[in-house]
């Protein structure tokens, strides 16, 4: 499972790995987790199709165990290629996976949540910016409530340039699950 959203974005999202729903339907973020990550983008005024959302392993890891170092290894050229290629701005991992590998850091997203890192990804420069993963706060309401005061930070760390939010698609696109082909994103 690839990526989806808008290949211009400025923010784009790195989840963990596809679940269930994720592998079967071939898009990130369809299931309940993606339903809260809709949600709290429609609160920033901010639409799926206006991002980019991708995941660190592009193959869902048998009866969803934790990503291992190997697999991790094996899909971060990936990862790398379309960070280069969609030059956001702003990159927010979502939970730790993400988080420790784009950072490259050990510290975990207990302690990084909600503060920008200045770095380079995939030649660019980007604010790196650490949230929970929805998938932990859908049943956890003190860490849903930081992930909401993360999330409300997300336009003041995008910046004026970050796009007014436009118009839906036309009702016979659904943009929500255009994937961008990867062969137009020249990822494979
Ligand atoms: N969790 C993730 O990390 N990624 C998905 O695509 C879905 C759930």
């Amino acid at each position: 499972m690839f990526g989806v959203g808008s290949p211009h974005a400025d923010l784009m999202f790195v989840g963990e790995a596809p679940g269930f729903h994720e592998d079967k339907q071939g898009f990130p973020f369809v299931g309940q987790a993606g339903k809260l990550l809709d949600r709290l983008l429609g609160g920033i005024g901010l639409q799926r199709s206006e991002v980019y959302i991708a995941n660190v392993l592009k193959c869902r890891p048998p009866g969803n165990r934790d990503p291992q170092p190997d697999e991790i290894e094996a899909c971060e050229s990936h990862l790398f290629r379309q960070i280069e290629l969609i030059e956001p701005t702003v990159v927010a991992t979502l939970g730790n996976f993400a988080t420790k590998l784009l950072s490259g850091k050990p510290a975990g997203i207990t302690r990084v949540h909600g503060v920008e890192q200045e770095t380079t990804l995939g030649g660019n420069h980007v604010k790196l910016y650490p949230l929970y993963h929805p998938a932990a706060a859908l049943y956890t309401p003190a860490m849903l409530k930081v992930l909401e005061e993360d999330f409300a930070r997300l336009p003041a760390i995008l910046g004026p340039a970050s796009p007014a939010p436009t118009v839906a698609e036309p009702a016979h696109e659904p943009a929500a699950l255009v994937a961008e082909p990867a062969v137009q994103l020249g990822l494979f």
